[in-house]
């Protein structure tokens, strides 16, 4: 589907600076200690804000009325899974510090903590979204963990709310595996984490806004809203990454369409998964035993 020019130009061009100069601002400030902000408490308060941002974005100048959230798509559907999520979020963060302790000196050590602040943080999200391109092919390829990932596709929408609808199986990789590895056993200062992870949020969140959001150059290096679009497309194949786009160049699933959308979203064939508003079918649908082939997507 063609995109026409931007009925309100300001949001589609500016949201996006808005809220990466003001995680900037957070960021530089908290380091600095110009703020009596611990660096959890500026998570938090960037992580609201920019889903309160997004949100008031994509309500202010929706990209297509059908991929709206609706009060029924949010309480009958949303809901639960997005408090499993931050259940599933303080468990993996509890679990990451315990093994981290177990394992490895606080405060960053070795080659990486021997580099600027901003160049760990680099290289903390190179090697997480290379970790999470190749968890997430998979979960796209084998049956198994695509009846865990699938519950992110299954909605024939994407808004911004969406960014917390995984099944906890996704999280517990991302959010635990994944992070114990690369920020606490890479070596990578605690001020390295903490720019890593708004960063983090910061794509993450805005991948999903169902707004004309417009980055331009920038799809070729962060994951944003024109890309993430297309790998919740139905019968799509691309852009796997979740923060940076250099692992989809590089394994070639790269895409950027700057004028075009997908014409439907979710999954190729609704039948093959189950609803997702039987939150308690959903959770358990990886646990099932495998009647016959499982379409994976
Ligand atoms: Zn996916
Ligand atoms: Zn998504």
């Amino acid at each position: 589907m063609e995109l026409r020019t931007p009925a309100r130009p300001v949001l589609t061009y500016g949201t996006y600076p808005f809220l990466a100069a003001l995680t900037g601002a957070v960021a530089w400030a908290t380091l600095t200690r110009r703020v009596p902000l611990t660096t959890d408490a500026a998570v938090g308060l960037l992580a609201l804000t920019t889903v309160a941002v997004a949100f008031a974005v994509e309500r202010a100048n929706p990209l297509l009325d059908r991929w709206r959230m609706t009060k029924d798509s949010l309480v009958g559907r949303d809901l639960p899974f997005i408090g499993l999520s931050f259940v599933t979020e303080q468990i993996a963060a509890l679990g990451v510090a315990l093994a981290a302790v177990r394992l490895v000196p606080d405060g960053g050590f070795g080659p990486v903590a021997a580099l600027p602040v901003v160049a760990q943080a680099a290289v903390v999200l190179l090697a997480l979204d290379l970790l999470w391109y190749g968890y997430h092919r998979a979960a796209h390829t084998l049956p198994r963990l695509w009846r865990a990932h699938g519950v992110h596709h299954s909605p024939s929408q994407v808004y911004v709310l969406m960014h917390l609808v995984f099944h906890p199986i996704d999280l517990l990789a991302s959010r635990f595996l994944m992070a114990l590895v690369v920020f606490r056993l890479s070596g990578a200062t605690p001020g390295a984490a903490f720019l890593a992870v708004l960063v983090l949020n910061l794509q993450q969140t805005i991948s999903h806004v169902n707004s004309d959001i417009r980055t331009g150059p920038l799809n070729y290096l962060l994951v944003g809203a024109e890309t993430h679009r297309w790998h919740h497309g139905a019968g799509e194949r691309v852009n796997y990454g979740s923060v940076v786009a250099v692992w989809d160049l590089v394994f070639r699933t790269f895409v950027h369409t700057p004028r075009r959308v997908p014409d439907a979203l979710g999954l190729d064939d609704p039948a093959s998964f189950p609803d997702p508003r039987g939150f308690r079918a959903a959770l358990a649908w990886p646990f099932r035993r495998a009647v016959g082939q499982q379409v994976a997507q």
